[in-house]
């Protein structure tokens, strides 16, 4: 069992699988943005040996995320591996979700248990801009591969004001009505370059609820006011699934964090919205044992910050969120 300084036991450990993506996302990434060379990146036997070896510290969830985790060759084989790793008790993917429709049956075969699915709109023209050129038929597509898969599903929306902060939302969550998914609205974070849009655009937890409770009726907690991993859950009355915001920047849920991000460049990133992180790739290339690198994890783990310092203006610069694995 891995622990912080703070007493928090960190057992959830999410993977950058790859900086790379098919989308541009407006609220994640700038247009022009450069891409690290495949060398800089982890390796297939990399990965597998530091899963083996964050799971040997305790760790038993995990999760393969991005920049966009489906375009990373090998990515079958890489979940069918983390499975079968000893101590890996569930292994999740964050999406785009634009390559499922091939790519569900194989990762659910590999033993892929849930999808969480980014949608930001049901709006085709709205859809292709925020992401700059997607089209959200192929997210639906992928969306009813993974059920067909038997894969379980959550969408995820970040919501960013005069994109799709009103009539969207409202789309979104009523969803929930007939298809028993978690809907979760994402706020939006501050990240290197793109840190003045993201800031400019972001929008509430408040000022949602009160959008989607005008057109669909009263949001009534659920879950018994638990946290869901990061969510705080609610229902709208009748509905077979559940309405989830992650607040990060106006409601933190730091004493309840139990994760720690591997960057696709092999960095132990501590906190999502601090800049600290730790270097594996460096003694993992240089030879290091598996008893150097887990003190080295260890080690980082116990300095895990907590809370960000938004309210400061203090602002992690070092990465945009594709770059983190979000
Ligand atoms: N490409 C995949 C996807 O979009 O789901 C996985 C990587 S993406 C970085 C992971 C999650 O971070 C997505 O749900 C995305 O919407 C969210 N995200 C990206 N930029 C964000 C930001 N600035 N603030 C909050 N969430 C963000
Ligand atoms: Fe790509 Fe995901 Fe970022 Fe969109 S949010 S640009 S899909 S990594």
């Amino acid at each position: 069992m891995t622990s912080d300084r703070f007493g928090r036991n960190i057992n959830y450990l999410r993977i950058s699988l790859t900086d790379k993506c098919n989308l541009r996302c407006v609220y994640c990434m700038p247009e022009d943005m450069t891409f690290r060379p495949k060398s800089e990146l982890l390796q297939d036997d990399e990965i597998i040996r530091l899963v083996r070896i964050f799971a040997e510290l305790g760790f038993h969830k995990f999760r393969l995320t991005g920049g966009e985790p489906t375009i990373r060759a090998n990515v079958v084989d890489i979940v069918d591996q983390i499975v079968r790793t000893a101590g890996v008790q569930t292994v999740a993917m964050t999406t785009n979700g634009l390559l499922l429709n091939k790519l569900a049956a194989p990762l659910a075969k590999a033993g892929l248990k849930r999808v969480n699915i980014s949608i930001d709109t049901l709006n085709p023209e709205k859809f292709n801009k925020l992401t700059r050129w997607g089209k959200v038929e192929d997210v639906w597509a992928g969306i009813e591969a993974s059920r067909q898969a038997g894969l379980e599903i959550k969408l995820n929306a970040v919501v960013v004001r005069n994109y799709n902060h009103l009539e969207d939302v409202v789309d979104l969550a009523r969803l929930t009505l007939s298809q028993p998914w978690q809907v979760r609205f994402i706020e939006m974070m501050p990240f290197g370059d793109v840190a003045d849009f993201q800031q400019a655009g972001i929008v509430s937890q408040k000022e949602l609820m009160a959008t989607i409770s005008a057109e669909l009726g009263p949001l009534s907690v659920t879950n018994g006011g638990q946290l869901d991993g990061e969510a705080k859950l609610y229902q709208l009355e009748g509905a077979l699934g559940t309405v989830g915001f992650i607040s990060s920047v106006t409601q933190p849920f730091c004493a309840s964090c139990t994760r720690a991000r591997l960057t696709a460049d092999g960095r132990l990133r501590l906190c999502l919205l601090r800049e600290q992180e730790v270097d594996l790739m460096t003694p993992l290339r240089d030879g290091a044992s598996d008893e150097e690198l887990k003190a080295i994890i260890e080690d980082g783990i116990w300095w895990k910050p907590w809370g960000h310092r938004l309210d400061d203006e203090i602002i992690p610069l070092n990465r945009v969120m594709s770059e983190i694995g979000g």
